[in-house]
């Protein structure tokens, strides 16, 4: 039966990481909106490093498999994550992305690594300095499609040597160069193999090779450094190739599954980074709205609602509808099920929803809304990053559809 209701662990981390939230991150959001790859990680970062490991958070990730109290049967890695997450993002998304945390290199770890690679390139998180793990499939000419990767992994003696080029990694420079972190790097070990050829490969930080040749300037989330990573002669040892080597015959897609169960891990994360932006232009809205004496009255019948009234509770119902698809979607995931279907809903309702959500707090606070005066302006434009990234709204449309419908790749593209 699902059961969100969270154990004592669980609350009284959440509450940590409300309090770095409110006071580590919110009240810095325009300063680091405004500086872009300005930001010193030695600051506040660290500082919100120092209280996530003090708490716990830090390690708490999905691929760490958190447990509740006691109860070892019990994984609660995956909602403990994405509540986490959705507090922090609620403080400040890029913040978020920023904070040295496995993210997406670790969810990757965690999908397609052995037990013995999880244990060995997951346990440095633990300790030590601030550290920063990226994934790195997109390329100039494979985004949605993720089957059409260039980048080549070529097995020589005891190494994989890496060449291509990876854009728009999210923390890529911090993991490449700013800390003891990794990359995971999705490279063909076999073209003609087609996407089962496609294999993940861990990069260390400062592997000779491995280099950032450029940072993005963006429309939102600008306090997370987004690389152009160029892979040169890029040689790794042989071990790091995640899971198995194994090159199923062409056209058997399930060599590639790796990439499939990294997204079904880091979609609902996306999603609750969504609905943590969007609760906060709700929130918000509600402040504004209550200190020119408007409250919406709840419980009336809709055709005595004002038009404000009927906005405000929608926006309201987009968010709780969005939050409790990605605590679904991460309790199954918790609890072993396949949530293929249920991580593309919460990301597609979560990433389409929460821009509505933040252009309707926008629209409600009127020209104020569209100044640097508050908040809501730069939540409608990291709102939008929850929409595009692992997969945008059009792709998890199709996954949906083909997993209803039962259509394969082939037929529903
Ligand atoms: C800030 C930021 C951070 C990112 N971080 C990472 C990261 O860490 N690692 C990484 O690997 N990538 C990352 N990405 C890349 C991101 O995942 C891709 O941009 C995304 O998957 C879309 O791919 P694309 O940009 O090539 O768009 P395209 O695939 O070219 O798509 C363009 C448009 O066409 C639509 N479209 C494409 N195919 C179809 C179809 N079959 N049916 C209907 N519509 C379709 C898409 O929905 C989109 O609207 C990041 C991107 C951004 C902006």
């Amino acid at each position: 039966m699902i059961n969100f209701q969270h154990g004592d662990l669980l609350n009284n981390l959440s509450a940590a990481v409300e309090q770095i939230a409110r006071e580590h991150m919110r009240p810095f959001s325009r300063e680091v909106d405004e500086h872009e790859h300005e930001i010193n990680p030695d600051s506040y970062i660290n500082t919100m490093y120092e209280v996530l490991k003090a708490t716990g958070g830090a390690s708490n990730s999905p691929v760490m498999g958190a447990k509740e109290g006691g109860d070892k049967k019990r994984r609660t890695g995956n909602v403990t994550s994405v509540v986490f997450i959705e507090k922090m993002a609620w403080g400040d998304c890029g913040m978020y992305l920023a904070t040295p945390m496995p993210l997406l290199g670790g969810a990757a770890v965690g999908a397609a690594g052995t037990p013995e690679q999880k244990l060995k390139f997951m346990g440095r998180f633990k300790e030590g300095k601030p550290k920063w793990a990226a994934m790195a499939i997109t390329e100039p000419g494979c985004g949605s499609d993720s089957g059409a990767v260039t980048t080549t992994a070529t097995l020589e003696g005891d190494s994989w040597v890496l060449n291509g080029e990876k854009i728009f990694v999210t923390a890529g420079k911090r993991a490449v160069e700013d800390s003891e972190g990794f990359v995971v790097v999705w490279a063909t070990v076999d073209r003609k193999a087609g996407r089962s050829g496609i294999k993940p490969f861990l990069v260390d930080h400062h592997t000779p090779g491995m280099k950032v040749t450029k940072l993005e300037h963006k429309h939102g989330i600008r306090c997370s450094d987004t690389a152009v990573l160029v892979f040169d002669n890029c040689k790794i040892p042989k071990e790091n190739l995640l899971g198995s080597a194994e090159v199923k015959p062409t056209g058997d897609s399930k060599g590639f599954k790796g990439v499939m169960a990294t997204f079904d891990a880091t979609r609902p994360p996306v999603a609750a980074s969504a609905v943590g932006v969007g609760r906060a232009a709700v929130e918000y809205t509600h402040e504004y709205l209550a200190k020119q004496g408007v409250a919406p009255r709840y419980g009336i019948g809709r055709n005595k609602l004002t038009a404000i009234e009927k906005d405000l509770m929608m926006m309201e119902a987009k968010v709780k509808a969005s939050w409790l698809l990605t605590l679904k979607a991460a309790w199954m995931s918790d609890i072993g099920e396949p949530n293929n279907l249920e991580a593309s809903i919460c990301k597609c309702k979560a990433g389409r929803d929460m821009v509505a959500v933040c252009q309707k707090a926008v629209e409600i606070l009127g020209p104020e809304g569209y100044s640097r005066k508050h908040l809501v302006e730069k939540w409608m434009r990291d709102a939008k990053i929850g929409d595009i990234y692992e997969g945008t709204q059009q792709i998890q449309k199709l996954v949906v559809a083909r997993r209803i419908f039962g259509y394969s790749r082939e037929q529903l593209a």
